[in-house]
């Protein structure tokens, strides 16, 4: 196939139902995957992957939330510790709809802190999930824990030798993910209810405002890729070339 033409494969994978259509994609390994995504917040990965994270769950992926911190700050007039427990319970309530498992990395709510011994400690606490597939916030986010979360796993993906698949996903586009162009879409057509359960379960995040934006843009990116809905991802220049769920 060396004579096939970057332009003809891309052609080729546009073809294929669900597929990544802007690169060619190497279809995941047959065996179990190890995928973590990552979030500032609690919500934030459902929210931005929820339907794709469903996906994998379905194939008998494992797949683990990493939530930054317990969003204590997130319930204006209420003590942060407090907050943190409703948050908590939140993002556990979500998980077990998308059949993953929560993590969480012990910073505080708008005070991540990205230094050398965080960086290290962040290390540690990726490298022990032996991810095949990490997600991040994009690096340009409105919000510093989006960012904060962003830089730690890419330090982290430096320091394993670029072993992952990377892929960047946004959250309530325009306003807080801008400049975001996409290189792979999954369809979540038949996601899209289980999705909206999820990121129900943080009802104290007012879900109807932040959903509603987050559907339209799950619209969009079906309107782009040709389904129903869609989650749309920017994957690393030098990341491996697989580890979407496109079976
Ligand atoms: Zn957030």
């Amino acid at each position: 196939m060396r004579n096939l033409s970057r332009r003809r494969i891309m052609e080729q994978a546009a073809l294929l139902p669900g597929s990544a259509l802007l690169a060619a994609e190497t279809p995941p390994p047959a065996r179990k995957l190890h995928v973590v995504v990552t979030g500032g917040h609690p919500g934030d990965p459902e929210y931005g992957c929820g339907g794709t994270i469903a996906r994998y769950t379905d194939l008998g992926h494992d797949v683990a939330l990493l939530y930054l911190n317990r969003g204590e700050g997130g319930i204006q007039g209420k003590p942060p510790a407090e907050v943190g427990a409703i948050r908590t319970a939140e993002a556990i309530q979500a998980c077990e709809i998308l059949k993953a498992r929560p993590l969480f990395a012990g910073h505080t709510d708008g005070h991540s802190v990205v230094d050398q011994q965080h960086y290290a400690e962040f290390h540690q606490l990726i490298a022990a999930q032996k991810p095949d597939v990490v997600f991040a916030q994009w690096p340009i986010d409105g919000h510093a824990d989006h960012r904060a979360i962003s830089s730690l796993v890419y330090e982290a993906w430096l320091r394993m030798k670029k072993s992952f698949a990377l892929y960047y996903y946004e959250v309530t586009t325009g306003e807080d993910t801008l400049q975001f162009a996409p290189t792979h879409y999954v369809d979540i057509s038949a996601q899209a209810a289980r999705k909206r359960t999820a990121c129900y379960a943080h009802a104290s995040q007012l879900p109807d405002k932040f959903f509603a934006i987050q559907e339209q843009v799950a619209k969009f990116r079906g309107v782009e890729s040709g389904h129903t809905q869609a989650e749309a991802f920017v994957r690393h220049v030098q990341s491996p070339d697989f580890g979407l769920p496109l079976g």
